[in-house]
C-alpha cells in the first residue's frame, strides 16, 4: 500500500498506533476474549475506559474538580440545542453568540428556538472571512457562545474575548491542538472526529456550578446535570468511539501533550502558509491574522490549471483536499495526527504547478 496523505477535515486522520490498538480491541479487548464491539458498557473493563477518558481529559487541560467532562452522542450539532437548554433561563432567555461561520449559524439557529438571541460580532457579509473583535458582551446575557475553529473558512480565534457571562465555546475542529486557558471557559465541546477520535461521540465539559439554574424543564436525554450524576453513562455510551478517543488522548498525553502538538501544528501551518504567501497562484480565503493553524482553505487564483493541480495531488498520494461545498477551492486539514512530510508533499506539488 503507497502512503495516503490525509488532508480531510473530518473524519480525519489518527495516529496509526490508535488504528492498530483499535483493530486489537476489536478482535480481543485487554484479553478478554471479547470485542470492545461486544461487552458490556457496564462491564469493569469498559467503566474503566470511561473513567480515564474522562481523567485525561481534565490532566490535558489542566482542569480541576470543579469541571466534569461528558462523551455524547448526537454529534457536536446536538450540543448547538443542548447549550440552550441547560444554561438559557426559561423566563426572558437570552445569549449572545459570534456568527463566524456555517457552524457557528447552526448554533444560533437552534438557540433561537428557546430564547432571545443577539449576534455581537458576524463576518457573514464578508463570506466569514475574518473574526469580528469590537463587541462586549454584558451581564444581562446568560452566556456568550463563539467558535474557536471555523473549519470550513479556515479561520480561528487567536485571543478569546472577556465577557460578563458564562463562556461557552464550540472547539470541534481545533480541540487539543494548542495550548489555552480552558479554565476561562464554563463549558467547551466538540465533537470527536475532528481532532480527537473518530465519528460517533462528542465531548462535553462544563463547569458544574453553572448548571440547574434555568428553571427549565429539560428533556432527559438533553440534561448535562442527569448524565453527571451518571458518569456518563446514563444510556449506552457511543463504546467504541470513547475508545478510541481514549487511545487517541493517550497517543498525545505520550507524545509531550497539547504543548507539544502546538509546536508541530505551528510548523506544519507555517510551511503551508508560506507556500501561499510565496506562490502568486495560490491564496487563502480570510485575511492574515485571523488564519486557522488547522484548516487552511485556499483558493487556486488561475482555473485553467485546476486539472493539472488536482491530477497532480492526486497522484502524489493526497487525499481529501477538496474544500467543503459550500465555499469550494480547497482545504488542508492539519489536525494533530497529520505529519509535517505530508504537508511538504502538498507544497511540493504546489511548488511544481507553473
Ligand atoms: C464539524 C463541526 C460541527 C458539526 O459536528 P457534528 O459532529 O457533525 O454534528 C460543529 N462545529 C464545528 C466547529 C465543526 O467543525
Amino acid at each position: 500500500m503507497s502512503k495516503i496523505h490525509n488532508f480531510s477535515a473530518g473524519p480525519c486522520i489518527l495516529p496509526q498506533e490508535v488504528f492498530q490498538k483499535s483493530a486489537e480491541a476489536i478482535l480481543d479487548f485487554n484479553g478478554s476474549g471479547l470485542s470492545i464491539l461486544e461487552i458490556s458498557h457496564r462491564s469493569k473493563d469498559f467503566v474503566a475506559v470511561m473513567d480515564e477518558a474522562r481523567a485525561i481529559v481534565k490532566r490535558l487541560m489542566k482542569l480541576g474538580d470543579d469541571y466534569e467532562v461528558l462523551y455524547l452522542g448526537g454529534g457536536a450539532s446536538l450540543q448547538f440545542a443542548m447549550v440552550p437548554f441547560n444554561l438559557m433561563k426559561s423566563e426572558n432567555g437570552k445569549a449572545a453568540y459570534l456568527d463566524t461561520g456555517t457552524w457557528a449559524a447552526g448554533a444560533i439557529k437552534e438557540a433561537k428556538k428557546l430564547g432571545t438571541v443577539d449576534i455581537v460580532g458576524s463576518s457573514k457579509a464578508e463570506n466569514y472571512s475574518f473574526i469580528p473583535k469590537d463587541y462586549t458582551v454584558g451581564s444581562e446575557y446568560d452566556y456568550f457562545h463563539c467558535t474557536s475553529n471555523n473549519t470550513i473558512y479556515g479561520t480561528q480565534m487567536r485571543t478569546f474575548p472577556k465577557v460578563d457571562t458564562l463562556m461557552v465555546c464550540d472547539m470541534s475542529s481545533d480541540i487539543f491542538s494548542r495550548v489555552i486557558d480552558f479554565s476561562q471557559f464554563d463549558l467547551i465541546y466538540a465533537g470527536a472526529q475532528k481532532n480527537m477520535g473518530p465519528a460517533g461521540t462528542t465531548l462535553v465539559v462544563v463547569k458544574k456550578e453553572i448548571l440547574g439554574k434555568t428553571g427549565r424543564d429539560i428533556p432527559s436525554m438533553l440534561d448535562y446535570s442527569l448524565h453527571i450524576a451518571k458518569e456518563s453513562m446514563y444510556n449506552t455510551p457511543p463504546v467504541f468511539p470513547v475508545y478510541a478517543s481514549l487511545l487517541t488522548l493517550q497517543h498525545l498525553e505520550n507524545h509531550g501533550g497539547i504543548a507539544a502538538a502546538e509546536i508541530r501544528n505551528e510548523a506544519k501551518a507555517k510551511l503551508l502558509y508560506a507556500e501561499i504567501d510565496r506562490n502568486p497562484l495560490f491564496e487563502t480565503f480570510c485575511v492574515k491574522e485571523d488564519r486557522s493553524l488547522m484548516n487552511v482553505s485556499f483558493k487556486l487564483l488561475d482555473e485553467s490549471k485546476k486539472e493539472e493541480f488536482d491530477n497532480s495531488w492526486k497522484a502524489a498520494g493526497i487525499n481529501g483536499l477538496n474544500g467543503h461545498r459550500s465555499l469550494g477551492g480547497y482545504r488542508a486539514s492539519l489536525y494533530n495526527a497529520l505529519p509535517i512530510e505530508s504537508v511538504q508533499v502538498l507544497v511540493d506539488v504546489m511548488q511544481n504547478l507553473k
